[in-house]
């Protein structure tokens, strides 16, 4: 079943890349683990996945260290608590979800003090919803400067987390708007920031997201079937 699915995921990327003139190898995978058993996630890497993400440090630190990181990536794509910052150095080679500069400045401190260096994304709230995490799209350029100069983390890109609506269309206006944030962003040509990566789309929108210059899609349900809380 989960082999069908990577198959299938897989097929609908590449197609809808092909369909906008855009390389499918500019489209990653993310297949998003969280609550998933090791089992699970080792019938994934089998299928095929390449990056993983997880959304927990305490639950993902087991999985790490069962799973290893010979062959794939680990992304963090939850909500990162400062005093959970030390964890992420030894299990994640990105981090999506940084959603404030205290944040970036906290990660930028640890990495210092451990002689490296940590790829991240800023989340940006751009459907202005309450319930989300994220900076305010108008604070993103002032965020991105501040930043700029820290040796300890070093900006790939933006993500976002639109509202959830069975609907995909209902989320390409957000999509549109993070990659117009990027664009203009990225003509502010800060030195060390490169905004080449926009982590966009889940299972019900991925290929929305695609149409709309998503690099990284991260896609759990389609790939796992429904996760163990929300069956
Ligand atoms: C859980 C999660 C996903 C995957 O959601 P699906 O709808 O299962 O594809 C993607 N991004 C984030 C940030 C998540 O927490």
């Amino acid at each position: 079943m989960i082999a069908k699915n990577f198959e299938q995921v897989h097929r609908h990327i590449v197609g809808t890349a092909e369909r906008v003139g855009r390389d499918p190898g500019d489209v990653r995978l993310v297949a998003v683990t969280k609550e998933h058993d090791t089992d699970t996630i080792a019938e994934g890497l089998r299928a095929g996945a390449k990056v993983l993400g997880e959304n927990k440090i305490q639950d993902a630190q087991g999985k790490i260290e069962t799973l290893g990181h010979d062959g794939m990536e680990w992304h963090f794509i939850g909500h990162l608590q400062k005093n959970k910052v030390k964890f992420i150095f030894d299990l994640f080679d990105l981090i999506h979800s940084v959603d404030s500069a205290a944040l970036a400045e906290a990660i930028h401190e640890k990495a210092q003090a451990r002689g490296t260096c940590m790829p991240i994304l800023l989340q940006v709230n751009v459907s202005g919803e309450a319930s989300k995490f994220g900076m305010d799209p108008d604070d993103a350029p002032e965020v991105i400067h501040r930043l700029a100069s820290l040796e300890g983390v070093k900006i790939k890109g933006l993500m976002t987390i639109p509202p959830f609506d069975a609907d995909p269309e209902k989320s390409r206006p957000y999509y549109v708007r993070l990659r117009e944030l990027r664009d203009s962003c990225a003509k502010l040509a800060f030195p060390n920031v490169s905004l080449d990566e926009l982590s966009m789309g889940m299972s019900n929108d991925y290929e929305v997201a695609i149409e709309e210059g998503a690099t990284l899609v991260r896609v759990g349900t389609a790939l796992f079937g429904p996760r163990p809380s929300t069956k």
